[in-house]
């Protein structure tokens, strides 16, 4: 199978994912991944339900945002993940959700410090809130970029949030895991403070994670 087919079924899979998972309703959000051996990444169209889609719907896009492949017009966040994926070549995926207490804690403008292992672990960090700037503009991708820096998960203010890593199944991870850490801090701050752990043990985790955790080949 070639590297594009194999994206867009990625891309695919991930969008049915992510609507089972419940992190998107109708049609927001966005998906993408490098086209591996080409210089070219595959994302959704702008606008169609995720249950609908089939793999020729998945567009094919080179690194200054023309279509190479594909009949359906690209999400309008393609400057955005362009963006990333220029500035970050550790990642290889993106996934985009507006779920809602991530969302939530976007509107306040308020960030999500590292208060539970699993988040700690996903996000290397807190999870900031990028600057608000219009879905779809140059602006927006700046934002979240710098926002963003060396981390894996980003707020958008008023807006949603973003995931990145190495691949989809991973970028789909940060997600889920970032959404239940914004509902444990939301749920935290009715009952008392949450109390983020140190930087330190966050570090560790993190390292831990990326060489450690799970099974392993031997
Ligand atoms: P698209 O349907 O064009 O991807 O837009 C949805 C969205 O979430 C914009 O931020
Ligand atoms: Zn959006």
């Amino acid at each position: 199978m070639d590297g594009i087919k194999r994206a867009r079924q990625q891309v695919l899979e991930a969008g049915r994912e992510m609507l089972k998972k419940g992190l998107v309703a109708a049609t927001w959000g966005n998906i993408s991944c490098r086209v591996e051996g080409e210089n070219c990444i595959a994302i959704t169209p702008s606008g169609m339900e995720y249950d609908i889609l089939t793999e020729e719907d998945i567009v094919v896009v080179d690194m200054q945002g023309k279509v190479v492949s594909g009949h359906r017009r690209p999400s309008i966040e393609v400057p955005l993940h362009l963006h990333l994926y220029e500035k970050r070549e550790d990642i290889g995926a993106i996934v985009h959700t507006h779920s809602t207490y991530a969302t939530a804690l976007a509107c306040a403008h308020k960030h999500i410090s590292p208060i539970v292992e699993e988040l700690a672990q996903v996000a290397g960090g807190d999870v900031r809130v990028a600057k608000y700037a219009l879905p779809g503009s140059q602006l927006l991708a700046t934002n979240v970029v710098t926002a963003l820096r060396d981390r894996y998960a980003v707020l958008l203010a008023n807006h949603g949030m973003i995931g990145v890593a190495k691949n989809l199944k991973e970028a789909l991870k940060v997600c889920e895991i970032v959404e239940k850490g914004a509902k444990i801090t939301i749920l935290c701050n009715v009952i008392g403070q949450p109390v983020p752990i140190s930087f330190d043990d966050v570090q560790t985790m993190r390292r831990t994670y990326v060489t450690d955790y799970g099974q392993r080949e031997t």
